[in-house]
């Protein structure tokens, strides 16, 4: 994934799935996928929009 502030990219994969949703720190907000960023410290957020897209796997 890609940092948002200043584009730094993480070199080890993540993923992200439908039916896994965490709590945002720090706001009401929930995200399917809440990473920090280990150059900027900041954190991000993923959230997946249901009925749009297609199912992956990770042979994809
Ligand atoms: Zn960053």
């Amino acid at each position: 994934v890609k940092c948002g502030n200043y584009g730094e990219v993480t070199e080890k994969e993540s993923y992200v799935m439908l039916g896994e949703v965490v709590p945002i720190p720090k706001s009401r907000g929930q995200a399917n996928l809440v990473q920090k960023c280990k150059f900027c410290g900041r954190e991000g957020t993923i959230t997946m929009l249901p009925k749009s897209g297609c199912y992956l796997t990770g042979d994809d």
